[in-house]
């Protein structure tokens, strides 16, 4: 069986094609890079509108699939910027119709879990979610995934890319304040902001632009945000392990592909005798394989929809979707 995926959530438009051994058989990708400031969700879906055509043919390029090769379309569904969504899900349904394949919807956020889940092959890990609007710490539990702890405010990649830009940089700016910190070295004083399982980034995004004002160095600002933002995620990460009385965790997201928090998030979870999975980094960051690996868990388990029941979920939560092929 081959899927292809849809993911068109945010800045990434992204097709990919996934086999039923979960061979990755193609990804193609393009970044909506917004050309100030941040994202405009009507200026991203155009761009999305725009690149999708090449995308699918490039995919189906790379992965020597003929059309009548695929099996069905999965598309994400929700949570994202609507406009966005509802680009990537009138390409999957125009593709569902003409091939006459069924139409798969799939979580964003669950997507992210399963693609690392079996390139893990841990069975059941927790999931660190930390993407541009995302940040959260996601755990399998009777019949759903669910949300143990999330971002009170800002997701951590936005947080990253609008202290970048007020620093005077460019998007996206985590890769960005990922170089600069690593000149760093004097660790500035932040607000820590941990309430049980949960994380804020506001108050740190106030308190490094004050200290900037200060005459702060920005490589300095950067390794003092990196350390502190990535400690608080290792912090929740760690105590969600710690009530599961689990003991793998697999990361996904942009910030993700980030080697500090990698390492960090790695120290934690194999000082307590654990392991860490994070997927290559074009795994990690949206993109059209985990939709459509996940796409294809969820046709195995019976669900597909027809194009009147195809409706985008902007606000999807984790824990309203099912996912039968987990069990209960
Ligand atoms: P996503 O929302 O999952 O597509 O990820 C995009 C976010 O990841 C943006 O906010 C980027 O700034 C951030 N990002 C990408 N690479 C890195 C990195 N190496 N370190 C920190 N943040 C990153
Ligand atoms: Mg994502």
């Amino acid at each position: 069986m081959v899927v292809l995926g849809i993911e068109s959530t945010a800045h990434t438009a992204s097709v990919g094609l996934v086999d039923e051994g979960a061979h990755v058989l193609a990804v193609a990708s393009d970044m909506y890079k917004p050309p100030s400031g941040g994202i405009h969700p009507r200026e991203a879906a155009n761009h999305h509108v725009e690149v999708f055509p090449s995308l699918v043919e490039r995919a189906l390029a790379l992965s020597s699939v003929r059309p009548s090769e695929v099996d069905a379309v999965a598309f994400s569904q929700g949570p994202g910027l609507g406009p966005c969504l509802r680009a990537g899900a009138t390409v999957a349904r125009i593709l569902s119709l003409a091939w006459n394949r069924p139409l798969v919807p799939v979580n964003h956020c669950v997507a992210h879990v399963e693609i690392a889940r079996v390139l893990s092959g841990l069975d059941d890990p927790l999931l660190l979610y930390a993407s541009g609007g995302n940040t959260q710490v996601i755990a399998y539990s009777r019949g759903r995934y669910r949300v143990l702890g999330e971002t009170l405010d800002i997701g951590i990649g936005n947080f990253l890319d609008k202290l970048w830009i007020e620093l005077g940089g460019t998007f996206p700016g985590g890769p960005q304040l990922e170089a600069d910190a690593k000149t760093g070295s004097e660790l500035l004083p932040l607000p820590y902001s941990v309430h049980g399982m949960d994380v804020a980034f506001s108050g740190m995004l106030t308190a490094a632009l004050a200290l900037s004002a200060r005459g702060a160095r920005r490589p300095d600002l950067s390794y003092s945000v990196e350390v502190t933002a990535y400690a608080m995620l290792t912090e929740i990460t760690e105590r969600a392990l710690a009530h599961l009385r689990a003991e793998a965790v697999v990361l996904g997201g942009g910030v993700a592909c980030n080697d500090r928090l990698r390492g960090m998030v790695r120290g934690m979870t194999e000082g307590r005798g654990g392991t860490m999975y994070a997927p290559p980094r074009n795994l990690c960051v949206d993109n059209g394989a985990m939709i459509a690996w996940t796409g294809l868990l969820a046709l195995r388990a019976g669900q597909s929809v027809p194009v009147e029941g195809s409706a985008v979920a902007p606000r999807q939560r984790t824990d309203l979707v099912t996912t039968p092929w987990r069990g209960s």
